[in-house]
Formats: C-alpha cells, sequence, structure tokens
C-alpha cells in the first residue's frame, strides 16, 4: 500500500519501519516542519494517511485526509471532544476512518477483561474502583486515551458509576470513577483498573514492553482499511 505518515515522531517513526517490513511504500512524511509546505496532490498519492502527530492539530489533518479521499487510520489521542465532527465530516466526504486509543492487540483483550470484570463487579458495592495510567513524560494529553476507554468501559458495565474525572483529590463522589495519570522516564504504557474493599483488592494490569505493539497494530489497520468505507476499530478487525 501507498501510505502517507501524519506525524513523524516516536510512532511516525516506528510505523515507517514495520510498514517498509510489510512491503509497503511510505510515499509522504508530514511533519511540523513541512506540514505547510506539503500540497493536495503529494497527500493524494497516499491510499491510507496514519497519523500519529499531536491533540491540537490532529482533527485539522483528518478534514484536510477527507477533503482529498484519503482514508485515514488514527492514533492520536486528546481531540475525543470533536469526534462527531469528523465522525459526520468523514461521512460527508465518503471517506473511511480507523481510530482507536490503542492499537495494541493486547490492551484491546485487557478492554474485553474490563467489560467483564465491571459487569462482574455491579453486584459488590463494598469495592470501589480505581483507573491508573503511567506514561513517558513526553505525552502530551492526561489521561490516556486508553484509561479514557477504560473509563467508558466500566460506565457501560457497572451501574454504580455514572462519570470519570481525572483524579487530583480522592475521594471523589461516589459516582465518579478516579483515574490517575502519572508521567515517568520513558514508560511505553502500564494500565491498571482495581477494585478495593475494606479487606481486599483486585487488580487487572496491561503493561506495554515498547512501541512495537502499537505501531504493528496500526500497520494492520492500515491494511484492512483497504477498500472500506465509513468508520471501523479495532473490534472490527480483531472481530471481539
Ligand atoms: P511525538 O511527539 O514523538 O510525535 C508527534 C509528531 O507529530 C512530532 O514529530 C510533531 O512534529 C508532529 N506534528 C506536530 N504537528 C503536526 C502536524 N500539524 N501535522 C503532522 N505532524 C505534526 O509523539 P508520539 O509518541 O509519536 O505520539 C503521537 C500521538 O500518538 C500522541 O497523541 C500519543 O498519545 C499517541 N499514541 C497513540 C497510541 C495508540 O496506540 N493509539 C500509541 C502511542 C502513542
Amino acid at each position: 500500500m501507498k501510505i502517507a505518515l501524519l506525524g513523524y515522531g516516536r510512532m511516525g517513526k516506528t510505523i515507517e519501519r514495520i510498514a517498509v517490513e510489510r512491503g509497503h511504500q511510505i510515499v509522504l512524511k508530514v511533519d511540523i516542519g513541512n506540514r505547510d509546505k506539503v500540497t493536495d496532490a503529494q497527500l493524494r498519492e497516499a491510499e491510507v494517511a496514519i497519523d500519529f502527530s499531536a491533540p491540537s492539530v490532529a482533527v485539522e489533518n483528518y478534514k484536510w485526509c477527507f477533503n482529498n479521499g484519503v482514508t485515514v487510520v488514527s492514533g492520536t489521542t486528546g481531540w475525543l471532544e470533536q469526534w462527531q465532527e469528523v465522525v459526520e465530516y468523514c461521512g460527508q466526504k465518503g471517506c473511511g476512518f480507523f481510530y482507536a486509543s490503542n492499537f495494541s492487540v493486547g490492551v484491546n483483550l485487557f478492554f474485553q477483561l474490563n467489560a467483564y470484570l465491571a459487569r462482574l463487579m455491579g453486584g459488590f458495592n463494598d469495592y470501589k474502583v480505581y483507573i491508573e495510567e503511567t506514561h513517558h513524560i513526553h505525552k502530551l494529553d492526561a489521561p490516556s486515551g486508553t484509561a479514557i476507554t477504560l473509563a467508558q468501559g466500566i460506565l457501560d458495565h457497572h451501574p454504580a458509576y455514572k462519570s470519570w474525572e481525572l483524579a487530583h483529590e480522592i475521594p471523589l463522589p461516589e459516582d465518579v470513577i478516579p483515574v490517575t495519570a502519572k508521567r515517568e522516564g520513558e514508560v511505553p504504557g502500564i494500565h491498571t483498573v482495581l477494585y478495593k474493599s475494606e479487606v481486599d483488592q483486585i487488580q487487572i494490569c496491561h503493561s506495554a514492553f515498547s512501541r512495537e505493539g502499537f505501531a504493528y497494530g496500526a500497520v494492520l489497520a492500515a491494511e484492512f482499511m483497504q477498500g472500506k468505507k465509513g468508520i471501523l476499530g479495532m473490534k472490527d478487525m480483531l472481530k471481539i
């Protein structure tokens, strides 16, 4: 496939290596340094654009791609308040859009485990839920998109919770899920969901060893999107 990389930072470079290893061609690399100089015609050479840029520019990038009929695989986090706008724009232009807050296969299995555990714990109100995430110090958004997906998974399946909040101060109201975000060194990503009672705790944890798993998933998503239109995600690709 012919791929454009929007964002050529830590993730963009890892994706490039894996995409080339899988026989794809990188026809365009867009970064903060050349964004103003890239033309629509250059973008149109790509069949799919993989965006791992920054929260403040992601939506602008997606509209640019849709205006040029280019399918988008989005991994950038921190822009979801504009989700509806992006979905509608994609529909109007008849394009394809694949978003995942986390492209790792392991994390997506972890999301299923989280939903199962939330359903189970819904009947046991002695246990209070907490979400903790730790990432490298360069990460711009907090909490992580993955932590937000975990919180949403709990809200969908546990009747005692109505919203989540970034927990600067615990305790929060009883029906709010506290999410703690830590920034340390070069940690690729650790997510923990824990249910605590007076007498014990149950915890599930996913820990990424490197960025490889995210980058591999993003390339698989680009392959999956070939010839497809509409809004798709990891559940569609992994059939879970
Ligand atoms: P990074 O800072 O290393 O790279 C981001 C790059 O985007 C930079 O090189 C920057 O110059 C470039 N950029 C800035 N403005 C741009 C623009 N207008 N157009 C194109 N590029 C532009 O960050 P990273 O670690 O590669 O992460 C990028 C994003 O991906 C973050 O939002 C991060 O949270 C997210 N991420 C998602 C997953 C996932 O699985 N979904 C995994 C890892 C990281």
